[in-house]
C-alpha cells in the first residue's frame, strides 16, 4: 500500500498516518520528521534547511527530493509507506512520479484532508498549549506566526496538488474536519 497525504498544515496527516502505519504494516514517512532530524544531528542537509524551516518556508525540492528517494529504497518500505508532508509542490509530484516509475513502483491513492482553516489556527493553538502544559516541548515553527506563513505556503504551492492528483484520478477526498476516528473511518472505506 503506498499512500499519500494531502491537506494543510495542523489537518490532522500524521496522525492519520500513524494510524494507517499501524493497520498496515508500513512506515509512515514524514518529510517534516526527516528534515527535524536532520536538523538535530546537525547533517549537512540540517544546517542548510534549519533557518527556512524556522520561517516556515518551504526546504529545496532537490533536498526533500533525494531524501525521499533514499528513504523508499529502505526494506521496511518494500511492502509500502504513507508519504506525509510530500510532496508539496507540483514539481515534487512530478519528481515523486518520475521516482516511482523509475523503481517500478506506483501509487494505490492519494487521499486529501478538508479542513476549514480558521479552526486550524485554534487547533494549532489548542495543540501548542496542551504540549506545554503536559511538560512538553513545541516544535520552533509552532508559533502563529510561522504556522500562518505555513498556510500561506501550502495555499499558494501545495493546494495545487490537488487539481494535479484529480487529473490523474488518483484523487480521494475525506473531511479533515470530523473526529479522529470519523476521519479514519472514512479513510479506511476509500483503501477497502
Ligand atoms: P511538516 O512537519 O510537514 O509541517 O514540515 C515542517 C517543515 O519542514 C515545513 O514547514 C518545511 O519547511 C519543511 N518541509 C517538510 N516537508 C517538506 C517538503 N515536502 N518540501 C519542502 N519543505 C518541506
Amino acid at each position: 500500500m503506498r499512500l499519500i497525504f494531502l491537506g494543510p498544515p495542523g489537518a490532522g496527516k500524521g496522525t492519520q498516518a500513524k494510524l494507517l502505519t499501524e493497520r498496515y504494516g508500513i512506515p509512515q514517512l514524514s518529510t517534516g520528521d526527516m528534515l527535524r532530524a536532520a536538523v538535530a544531528q546537525a547533517t549537512e542537509v540540517g544546517k542548510r534547511a534549519k533557518a527556512v524551516m524556522d520561517a516556515g518556508q518551504l526546504v529545496s525540492d532537490a533536498i526533500v527530493n533525494e531524501i525521499v528517494s533514499d528513504r523508499i529504497d529502505a526494506p521496511d518500505c518494500a511492502n509500502g509507506f504513507i508519504l506525509d508532508g510530500y510532496p508539496r509542490t507540483v514539481p515534487q509530484a512530478v519528481a515523486l512520479g518520475e521516482m516511482l516509475k523509475g523503481k517500478g513502483l506506483k501509487l494505490d491513492a492519494v487521499i486529501e484532508l478538508k479542513v476549514d482553516e480558521t479552526a486550524l489556527v485554534k487547533r494549532m493553538e489548542n495543540r501548542v498549549a496542551e504540549t506545554i502544559a503536559a511538560g512538553g516541548s513545541v516544535r520552533s515553527d509552532d508559533n502563529p506566526e510561522a504556522f500562518k506563513r505555513r498556510l500561506t505556503e501550502y495555499r499558494e504551492k501545495t493546494a495545487p496538488l490537488s487539481e494535479h492528483y484529480a487529473g490523474t484520478g488518483e484523487l480521494k477526498t475525506v473531511d479533515g474536519m470530523a473526529d479522529v476516528d470519523a476521519v479514519t473511518a472514512q479513510i479506511e472505506k476509500i483503501l477497502a
